[in-house]
């Protein structure tokens, strides 16, 4: 406020003094010709030598005058920002001399002057303060003091002198005198009122100018930065990107555009809380920052993933780049009491080579790092044409998986679970196939797709109530009916519903709960072990039975085993291939644990009679396998489980 008063005072100071100048040759210029007018128009020998002297001094008065005037205009045409006091100072003292000089000459010439003298004196001087009322406006005291000094001791010189008719001039003189002071003060107050408004107004607009640039800043925050890191948000990467790209594309550049993804961040939320995450973040930002070099553009992409992009020569320079910005957000983060270390995956894609567009750029580079990540994380990949062809096909398989159920491209065929003793059938496992695009699509193709974009949730309920449905059928047929084996994710086992779905599945199709298996990969026992144990004991307490597959390809199963009350374990195909030689010494193990847990256990990828009969004397007691049957077909089975006895009974 106080800034703002003083301001206003210096322009106002400003405009005054450039008013007064701004007349300021005429004014000085009239002087020169009314006094020069009076000093030679009128000889009078007594008076000549006075007056000469007197105009000498005008002279002076003058000069210095037009000097400080002419300072003054070249002055003004360099800077407007000048001390107006001052050069008001330097005005007003000059007038008031002048005006001095006037009230002076009057005076002394007065007693010796005729009367044509006298009133060209009187003309003179009244036009003089008449001019200098509107001249001098702009300053209140000069313009008074003006009108006052000119006026008044020569009107009241006119009074006391010994000439009576002059007395009458002198009473005239002092009455115009006081008008022209008041007239003098009139107009200084309105043109002061002018200067002022004009004034407060350009403040005023410079203020809300000054507002729109602090908001219009604001807003270009708002929408380019993001709130957290101030690093570029994804809009403004994009567009700064976009004027890279055109740069590389005139001077046949290298552009790389690396993608950069935190590994384990969301463990650290989770674990540490989203202020602990938060910080980490802007860590990570401003190391990036660090390494950013002039020309690069960074950016957080949005929530652990950001972008880097820098011209380069070659494809080399563009991974030791993205290998250095790795290694910098790998370092140990400290904080109050905490010590992480966390790292970073990043994916590369090259301008012209892979993509020519921003958004294509970006989405290569993604590719890139999500490959990267699969494959080894924490360091830095490249794109090329076959991650393009693999994510081409992913694509196509995750959209064409969106209404396979709808198109009917989804069916189950069944594969037969033998004892091992007898060879009969007491179980079928559910097995899935998808034809798409008149091709089978391997089952453990779609279904890592199935998984990684969430679709098993509803591929997985329709596979529990077709292999329900099927199943029932059989139980129709006979009390004795074999009980159907059904594979689930991790993710259905994890969502809330699992236990609905297959409630659900059993309702609609009667099948009782004994009849109905469920495999579960060895690999779920990694996440969160006592949730799953509690679903596995909420599907027993109805009758289901659950088994674990592929045992033995993951974890250190032995301990699994003991905490989880599974009733199944399958021993995974890999090891009844080795069984002549390391297999037979691991199955042997399983077996003897399983017995005294109580487990069944159940070999899988039997395809000959040899490992048939070396698995039961081992004391496997189910198996599956070619050498049984290969998965059969839903309308085969009918006759399948006719034959299913015979094969049996050739075997014996
Ligand atoms: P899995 O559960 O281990 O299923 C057994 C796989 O081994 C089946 O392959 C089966 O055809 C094959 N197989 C059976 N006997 C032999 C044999 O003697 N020799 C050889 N070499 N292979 C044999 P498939 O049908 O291709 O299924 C592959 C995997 O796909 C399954 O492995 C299972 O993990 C998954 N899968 C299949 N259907 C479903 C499903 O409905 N849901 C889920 N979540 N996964 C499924
Ligand atoms: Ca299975
Ligand atoms: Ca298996």
């Amino acid at each position: 406020m106080r800034d703002l008063k003083k301001h206003l005072r210096e322009h106002i100071n400003r405009d005054a003094a450039e008013l007064l100048y701004s007349n300021s040759f005429a004014g000085i210029l009239i002087t020169l010709f009314a006094s020069s007018w009076l000093v030679f128009g009128f000889y009078n020998a007594p008076t000549a030598k006075l007056k000469l002297s007197l105009w000498s001094i005008v002279i002076i008065i003058i000069v210095v005058r037009m000097v400080d005037s002419f300072r003054w205009h070249l002055n003004r045409k360099k800077t407007y920002d000048y001390d107006g006091q001052k050069a008001i100072y330097r005005f007003v003292s000059g007038t008031l001399i002048t005006a001095l000089w006037w009230a002076s000459y009057c005076l002394f010439v007065l007693p010796s002057t005729d009367t044509i003298e006298l009133a060209s004196m009187i003309i003179v001087v009244a036009a003089m303060a008449g001019g200098g009322a509107s001249i001098l406006a702009a300053h209140k005291i000069t313009s008074m003091l003006y009108s006052f000094i000119l006026l008044i001791p020569f009107s009241v010189g006119l009074v006391v002198s010994n000439q009576p008719y002059q007395h009458i001039l002198g009473v005239l003189g002092l009455a115009f005198g006081l008008v022209m002071v008041f007239t003098a003060r009139k107009s200084a107050l309105f043109t002061h009122q002018a200067i002022l408004l004009k004034n407060e107004n350009s403040i005023l607009v410079n203020q809300m100018e000054l507002q729109v640039a602090q908001r219009t800043q604001k807003i270009y925050e708002l929408s380019n930065l993001d709130p957290l890191t101030g690093l570029y948000n994804r809009t403004a990467f994009l567009s700064q990107l976009s004027t890279k790209i055109k740069d590389c594309e005139e001077l046949q550049q290298l552009l790389v555009v690396i993608f950069i993804d935190l590994n384990g961040f969301k463990k650290i939320n989770d674990t540490l809380g989203h202020d602990v995450g938060d910080q980490v973040l802007c860590q990570t930002a401003s190391r990036l920052k660090n390494m950013q070099k002039d020309a690069d553009i960074l950016c957080r992409w949005g929530g652990d993933e950001f972008l880097y992009a820098s011209a380069v020569q070659t494809s080399a320079q563009a991974i030791s780049l993205a290998e250095a910005l790795i290694a910098s957000v790998s370092l140990a983060y400290e904080f109050d009491s905490n010590r992480l270390t966390l790292g970073a995956t990043a994916g590369l894609a090259m301008y012209p080579e892979h993509e020519k567009s921003e958004k294509g750029l970006i989405q290569l580079a993604d590719t890139a790092m999500y490959f990267q990540k699969n494959l080894d994380p924490g360091k830095a990949g490249m794109f090329s044409q076959s991650l393009g062809q693999k994510l081409y096909r992913e694509q196509k398989l995750h959209n064409g998986l969106a209404d396979a159920i709808e198109k009917n491209q989804l069916r189950l065929v069944y594969q037969p679970i033998v004892y091992a003793n007898s060879h009969q059938v007491h179980l079928y496992e559910a097995l899935l196939r998808w034809e798409f695009e008149g091709q089978a699509v391997a089952p453990l193709e779609f279904i890592k797709i199935a998984e990684q974009y969430g679709q098993i949730r509803l591929i997985g309920s329709w596979v529990l109530q077709q292999a329900s449905l099927e199943a029932a059928r059989w139980q129709q047929e006979n009390d004795d009916s074999p009980a159907v084996s059904v594979n689930v994710s991790v993710i259905q086992l994890q969502d809330d519903e699992f236990i609905d779905i297959v409630a659900g599945a059993l309702n609609t199709s009667g099948l009782h709960a004994n009849k109905l298996h469920i495999e579960i990969t060895e690999s779920v026992f990694a996440s969160d072990k006592n949730r799953l144990i509690r679903q596995i004991k909420i599907l027993q307490s109805t009758g289901i039975k659950v088994s674990i597959d592929d045992f033995g390809t993951e974890y250190s199963s032995l301990s699994v085993m003991q905490d989880l009350a599974v009733n199944t374990v399958k021993i995974d195909r890999s090891f009844v291939e080795k069984l002549e030689t390391s297999g037979f010494a691991i199955i042997k193990a399983v077996v003897q644990i399983a017995n005294t847990l109580g487990y069944s256990v159940v070999a899988e990828g039997v395809e000959t009679k040899e490992q048939a009969n070396l698995l039961f004397n081992l004391g496997v007691d189910s198996l599956q396998g070619y050498y049984f049957a290969k998965p059969i077909e839903q309308r085969d089975l009918a006759l399948s489980k006719q034959q299913s006895t015979t094969v049996e009974a050739t075997q014996q």
